[in-house]
């Protein structure tokens, strides 16, 4: 969580520019906001950093997957191919456009891989909805092929990847469209907040309208205003986006200095039997958010878990048993319990969601232990923490 690590005198800059007019709406008002739009330059450090053409801030990086798919085309009865390892917001977004989650099997990049999503197309796939996680990246080169091969439409939910890329390009800007979070736990934080981009002028208007009720955000009188299609509210406020221009500008800072952590644990635990970690594609789009390692086997990771809790490491997430990143605790999802029925129920799921294997999604996830990288550590808490992980992994690999 680098952001909110170094929360401080620029976020509070900013967003006291805002409460300097008590301009709190991020459209209209030109005459008391005396020309403060945090949103507008939200949106254009994201551009800045990501060099997007098109960058939408909205509420949430749920609201921007919702935002994405809805901008790509992506709607009622589309099947759209999912990871099984994800923050369930991606498949949430996928169910509630109407569309229909196919799952497919993800590598060891963590993200779904060009084998998986070829195996799980159907005459009916409309769109993949790529998930880049824990600040990695997916491989582009392989992925862009099936893509292309079966004129699929092609979203990222790069919520945990902002300021990852891959040969250069920024993640997120693959696809037709993508979208970050900049939640609380994200690399960059709005508080609660999201960003759309796409290269394509139509897809940020539809994205720009459909999070606003349609509005077509032309002139200065918002009760004027056309509106090309149909819409609801997804708008970030002003302050939200004041606290997340302030953390964009640390991006680039953070990106490096994560990476140099990395790099320095990567080296110190690499020399470690036991341990390795998770396939980079291209290690310098890395964003360093995690260290992504992997055991042996699911045994042996469950056993250096208990192990962490036991000598009080902390730090680590255990995806494989988390309640919210892994499909084996979404009964919900499973089961389509939802408080009322959604287009899914209807027209029946793609894919029987309680018996479908994921042999090689179950085998990577369960081997997978991630550490958050904190961008404030010194030399002595990376030293530390390389002798808290050996000792523990020692002691379940002697016993
Ligand atoms: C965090 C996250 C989201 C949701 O973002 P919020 O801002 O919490 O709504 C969506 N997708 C992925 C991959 C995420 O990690």
């Amino acid at each position: 969580m680098p952001g909110t690590e170094l929360f401080g005198a620029e976020e509070r800059k900013e967003v006291n520019d805002v409460l300097e007019t008590g301009i709190l709406f991020r459209y209209n008002h030109e005459n008391q906001r005396n020309n403060i739009w945090k949103a507008r330059d939200f949106e254009a450090e994201v551009r800045k950093v990501t060099g997007a053409e098109y960058a939408h801030a909205v509420s949430s990086g749920s609201t921007a997957v919702a935002c994405a798919l809805a901008a790509a085309g992506v709607g009622a009865g589309d099947e759209v191919i999912i990871p099984p390892f994800t923050y369930v917001a991606s498949n949430e977004a996928v169910l509630f456009c109407g569309a229909l989650p196919v799952f497919a099997e993800i590598d060891e990049t963590l993200c779904l891989s060009a084998e998986g999503i070829r195996k799980a197309i159907t005459p009916k796939t409309k769109a993949v909805l790529l998930v880049h996680m824990c600040g990695q990246m997916a491989r582009m080169d392989e992925i862009m092929k099936v893509v292309q091969e079966h004129n699929l439409i092609l979203v990222e939910d790069a919520g945990q990847a902002f300021g990852a890329s891959f040969q250069g390009k920024a993640v997120g800007l693959f696809g037709k469209t993508g979208c970050y979070s900049f939640d609380f736990f994200k690399i960059a934080t709005c508080g609660e907040g999201g960003v759309m981009v796409t290269q394509d002028k139509q897809c940020y208007l539809y994205a720009d309208s459909y999070s606003d009720h349609g509005h077509d955000h032309i002139g200065g009188n918002r009760g004027m205003e056309s509106h090309p299609i149909l819409g609801f509210n997804y708008r970030i406020g002003e302050i939200n986006a004041a606290i997340g221009l302030a953390q964009t500008r640390r991006v680039p800072m953070i990106v490096k200095k994560n990476n140099e952590h990395k790099l320095y644990l990567t080296k110190a635990l690499s020399a470690f039997p036991g341990i390795s970690f998770a396939a980079l594609p291209d290690p310098a789009g890395d964003s360093g958010t995690f260290l992504n390692m992997f055991f042996e086997d699911t045994a042996m990771a469950g056993k250096v878990v208990k192990q962490f809790n036991a000598d009080g490491v902390t730090g680590f997430n255990y995806w494989y048993t988390n309640m919210y990143h892994f499909i084996n605790q979404w009964d919900h999802l499973k089961g389509l319990k939802t408080a009322a029925k959604l287009p899914i129920h209807l027209l029946g799921a793609p894919q029987d969601y309680q018996k479908m294997s994921l042999a090689k999604s179950q085998e990577v996830v369960g081997r997978l232990v991630s550490f958050g990288i904190r961008v404030t550590w010194t030399k002595d808490e990376l030293d530390s923490l390389v002798a808290k992980i050996t000792k523990s992994v020692k002691a379940v690999q002697i016993a």
